[in-house]
């Protein structure tokens, strides 16, 4: 009684009448940000166009991190860099006055191998470059700099105490380059986090995302001729096959929403070599941290009954871990009200042309063309999305508020050739620039009034729990900073 009694004060929590922005004060700064985003819009798309070109993967962005560095620093920003023994990782930070609320914008930067892509509506991959921006990254860093640079001339102009910190946030593709920088303690005294995605529609939508731990288990066997003495080899592969079969068994007494696959990465050389070493490569997701740790051990307790029962040994390390994503209303609802003021995206002639000669779209309702005009309604739902991100882990340790914008073409996928291309043109940019508008009017609104961040802790703290303590899914290992090579 007395539990059910305190979830419906919990729900009620959650859909209570958010801060209510008064639309006179937020139209004048959305012209006051519409402004500035006129001035410093080439330099923004030239620093996207950077980085599109360079196209660099998890932890090896040495040009793409420097530039977005040197972007800050012109504008007054200081940097600090190597956040987390990752090079390539910085935060840097506009500070003015005493106190005010401390607002941290992220900035990935991150390209995918395989996928490189001419700006052209068919396929046509560039010869000879290993990677290229399916995730569209590269907007996502530039635009996070161009309103950390607005935020920043706010400041200065209006003489509000705040400070701005921009988290150059690498190696988000399988990387967790961002729960290196949280364990690393670079998200303390940072008051909320504001942060967008390249997407194929407006929507500032609370979602969730899942918890995810990836392991290589790597199983030892003794080698031998596979037709002479099998009775002295002990089969590695055996042991991976094992723990392939058992986790398949488990599959049937796990919730609906565990999430398990694998692939075996090793698995012997020759037929008649009894394989003395075979190694599978192991992912589980679940909707929390919480729902996943019991599965994760029963993983692990399969993985060493294969190697007892196949008389091998078995060895195994966390490759990454991401926490899920702990939406949260206040700051969501203050982005989806920031971005209405600016609109949805109008494409040109040519952008038209582009888009209705892409290849391959999905075609289904609210992503066809001419929804990017539109910002999806808000839903409270926080509905899980199957994905896994390491901004879960930052959203576990501060408020955090996310949206997306529609950088690609409506029906396109995210980890596709159409995203690389439409990223890799004026679409990209207009949706980067609408990203960055809705950061720098949000951001205003909370520096104006600490009362809506004081609001948006408050939500944090109650779905957090008061006994929550975080701990990093990918435990104490060292950033792979090899990983892409
Ligand atoms: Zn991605
Ligand atoms: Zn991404």
């Amino acid at each position: 009684m007395i539990r059910s009694t305190l979830a419906t004060l919990a729900l009620m929590g959650a859909l209570s009448p958010a801060y209510s922005y008064d639309p006179q004060s937020l139209g004048k700064d959305a012209a006051w940000v519409e402004e500035q985003s006129d001035r410093i819009a080439s330099q923004a798309t030239g620093l996207a166009d950077n980085l599109w070109n360079w196209a660099e993967m998890g932890y090896q962005e040495t040009r793409s991190s420097a530039a977005i560095q040197e972007h800050l620093q012109e504008a007054g920003f200081s940097v600090e860099t190597g956040i987390g023994d990752i090079p390539t990782a910085f935060v840097a930070s506009y500070k003015q006055g005493r106190g005010g609320p401390v607002i941290g914008l992220l900035a990935e930067m991150d390209a995918l191998p395989g996928v490189a892509q001419h700006a052209v509506p068919e396929y046509s991959p560039i010869e000879g470059q290993a990677a290229g921006h399916a995730c569209g990254h590269h907007l996502f860093g530039a635009g996070s700099t161009a309103a950390a640079i607005m935020l920043s001339r706010w400041l200065e102009e209006t003489g509000t105490p705040g400070e701005i910190r921009l988290y150059g946030t690498p190696a988000e593709e399988g990387g967790s380059g961002k729960v290196y920088m949280v364990r690393a303690g670079a998200f303390e005294g940072t008051d909320v986090v504001l942060q967008w995605h390249p997407g194929d529609r407006n929507a500032a939508l609370p979602t969730s995302s899942l918890a995810n731990r990836s392991a290589k288990f790597r199983f030892k066997g003794v080698a031998s001729h596979a037709a002479a003495a099998p009775e002295r080899g002990r089969s590695a592969l055996d042991g991976v096959e094992a723990m392939n079969f058992m986790v398949n068994m488990l599959r049937e007494h796990v919730p609906d929403s565990t999430r398990i696959h694998y692939v075996i990465t090793d698995g012997g050389m020759a037929p008649n070599v009894v394989p003395a070493q075979a190694e599978v490569f192991y992912y589980v997701r679940d909707n929390t941290a919480a729902d996943l740790e019991p599965v994760w051990e029963r993983v692990e307790q399969i993985a060493r009954a294969a190697a007892q029962g196949t008389g091998t040994s078995v060895e195994w390390e966390i490759i990454h871990g991401n926490h899920s994503l702990l939406p949260n209303q206040v700051l969501n609802r203050l982005l989806d009200a920031s971005m209405r003021q600016f609109g949805g995206i109008e494409y040109s002639k040519s952008e038209e042309k582009f888009a209705r000669s892409l290849d391959g779209l999905a075609s289904k309702p609210g992503r066809m063309i001419g929804d990017q005009k539109k910002i999806v309604d808000y839903d409270p739902s926080e509905a899980p999305s199957p994905g896994s991100t390491d901004v879960g882990d930052v959203s576990w340790n501060v408020p955090t508020g996310g949206f997306a914008t529609a950088t690609w073409v409506p029906g396109t996928s995210a980890h596709t050739w159409q995203a690389v291309a439409a990223g890799g043109t004026s679409i990209g940019h207009k949706g980067m620039l609408l990203a960055a508008e809705t950061l720098a009017l949000a951001g205003i609104q909370l520096l104006r009034e600490p009362g809506l961040v004081e609001q948006a802790t408050r939500e944090f703290e109650r779905k957090r729990g008061d006994d929550f303590e975080y701990a990093p899914l990918l435990g104490d290992r060292e950033p792979p900073l090899d990983y892409r090579k």
